[in-house]
């Protein structure tokens, strides 16, 4: 069809505009995937599940003596802070962990990413969120004692002794439990006390504890716990069936009641039980 000069100067002028717009959403779409693989997507992020900054004044963030330095600390500021965990000793402690140590050597690269990471037996460690989180929750002081249900890889073993002395931990999977304390030990966290059984039964000897983490999923908040907490000890546990909606929970005892509060949906493995309890 013929057009004006006008009207040909006019499509022009629409192509030009058609080309720029094209132009800055390719930059923008460029920003954004280089924003992803930075810190993930997700705002209701899923934990530990299945193959599922602000940080202390005293960390190094040198390259040339830790070349996963720069990549915790964004892991801290795009993943934990930016999702509005404040506590400075939490933050601390996850700048410090060299989390490259507690995954598979064919996922090294991913450590630090925005996500749960495989670590063999179908278990996995959290997604480092989930880890800031659920710890913040605890709201640990130092000397406090506290239990972890999951010890997995160790890992959040690892943040809980940066935050107190007083750590134990029980997995159910022998191999996990031995390469855990071998790692822990390794590592410089010998406080650490390790345990092979069925976390269910919680650590009697060991009780009553001022907190107690679990990061596997059972499908009811198992008894011993609860009576194993202190006045005023504080439970942060995920609920619900495998793979389903699992609900994170923090259950606090105060004088003599059980307060339960709903914090998120979440997804982990799940507790499993030894057949012998
Ligand atoms: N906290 C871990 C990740 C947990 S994955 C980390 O930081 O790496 C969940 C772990 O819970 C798995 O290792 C799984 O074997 C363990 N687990 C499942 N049921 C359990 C039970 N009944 N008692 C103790 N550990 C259990």
């Amino acid at each position: 069809m013929f057009q004006s000069p006008g009207g040909f100067s006019r499509t022009r002028q629409r192509l030009c505009l058609a080309f720029v717009l094209a132009l800055l959403a390719m930059l923008a779409a460029m920003t954004l995937m280089a924003l992803f693989a930075g810190c993930g997507s997700g705002e209701k992020p899923a934990s530990t599940a299945v193959p599922s900054g602000g940080a202390g004044a005293s960390v190094s963030t040198s390259t040339a003596s830790d070349p996963y330095a720069e990549a915790r600390h964004r892991m801290v500021e795009n993943q934990i802070v930016a999702r509005g965990i404040t506590d400075e000793r939490v933050l601390a402690a996850m700048e410090k962990i060299p989390r490259h140590e507690f995954v598979l050597a064919e996922d090294l690269k991913e450590a630090y990413a925005d996500h749960p990471l495989p670590i063999g037996f179908g278990q996995t460690i959290s997604q480092p969120y989930i880890v800031a989180l659920m710890t913040e929750l605890l709201e640990l002081k130092p000397g406090e004692k506290v239990l972890e249900i999951g010890t997995g890889s160790g890992y959040q073993a690892a943040v809980l002794a940066e935050l107190t002395d007083e750590v134990y931990t029980v997995e159910i999977i022998p191999q996990l439990a031995a390469s855990a304390a071998e790692r822990l030990q390794r590592l410089g966290y010998t406080q650490v006390k390790t345990r092979n059984a069925d976390g269910y039964y919680g650590w009697e000897e060991a009780a009553p504890f001022d907190a107690i983490i679990v990061t596997a999923a059972p499908d009811h908040v198992p008894p011993p716990l609860v009576e194993q907490l202190k006045e005023g000890g504080r439970l942060v546990i995920p609920v619900g069936p495998p793979g389903g909606y699992q609900t994170l929970w923090r259950i606090t005892k105060s004088e003599g009641k059980v307060i339960s509060e709903n914090i998120t949906g979440v997804l982990f493995v799940p507790l499993t039980r030894s057949p012998s309890g």
